[in-house]
């Protein structure tokens, strides 16, 4: 399978996966229309599927430009029938969507939103806000146990799965911090399980930053991380302990 990342917005991306075999296409949690109709065009694949993570515009706000151009089913939550626009096959756990000859897995994984999924190609996961670089997204819906319990799910992936993360950079630099801190805490449950997550079972893709403030993989900021949480001030990522890139 081939995977295009789109860049979109200000800092985030779409994946377009591409069946080897076919060349039938789907994008994943297009923000935006126009980037990902450009690049559709550049690889000259037919586009079958739009696939949503969950129903937030920064996933879901390119799907009705795409549709005008496009005749493509709409995948989400079963539950999101109402909130994901065009969605025209409703998925729940243990679903199998097929692309081309390419076949995909869905994961019921609530918690950021009550109908949250993620979908797996072969190795590679697109976990949409469930999972970022070195955290779970926030709780808008679910609940604590609910994201812990779909962490925990990602966690009993095989050792050789990638996540397609989006960036967020900003956002994970804090929640690096918020690690440290939860690691201290009682009521940090789902951060120390993204913690011990993102540690111990080194789930990573490549990705870059469209700043240019970083362009590495995910394993360096895990390395990083492996380093420690540290005490406080300010950060230079390079001695030990250097967990934590706040600026405070
Ligand atoms: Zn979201």
């Amino acid at each position: 399978m081939k995977i295009v990342q789109i860049p979109l917005l200000r800092d985030n991306y779409g994946y377009l996966i591409v069946c080897d075999k076919t060349k039938n296409a789907a994008i994943i949690d297009p923000s935006e229309a126009d980037p990902v109709l450009a690049r559709i065009d550049q690889e000259q694949v037919p586009l079958q599927a739009i696939l949503n993570t969950h129903h937030h515009r920064d996933h879901t706000g390119g799907n009705e430009g795409i549709l005008a151009k496009h005749q493509a089913e709409v995948y989400g939550h079963k539950s999101d029938s109402g909130r994901i626009h065009g969605l025209s096959c409703g998925v729940d756990e243990g679903d199998e969507i097929q692309i081309g000859e390419l076949k995909g897995a869905v994961l019921f994984i609530p918690g950021h939103t009550t109908g949250h999924v993620a979908y797996l190609f072969e190795n590679n996961l697109f976990c949409g806000d469930t999972l970022f670089t070195a955290g779970c997204g926030r709780l808008f819906e679910g609940t604590p146990e609910q994201m812990q319990s779909s962490l925990k799910k990602l966690m009993t992936l095989p050792d050789n799965t990638k996540s397609l993360l989006r960036p967020r950079i900003h956002r994970e630099q804090s929640a690096l911090c918020h690690v440290s801190r939860a690691q201290k805490s009682q009521t940090g449950v789902a951060l120390r399980a993204r913690a011990r997550l993102t540690h111990a079972r080194h789930l990573h893709g490549a990705f870059d930053d469209r700043r240019g403030e970083t362009n590495q993989p995910l394993s360096a900021l895990g390395q990083q991380r492996n380093s420690g949480p540290r005490k406080g001030g300010e950060c230079d990522n390079s001695s030990r302990p250097g967990f934590c890139f706040c600026r405070r």
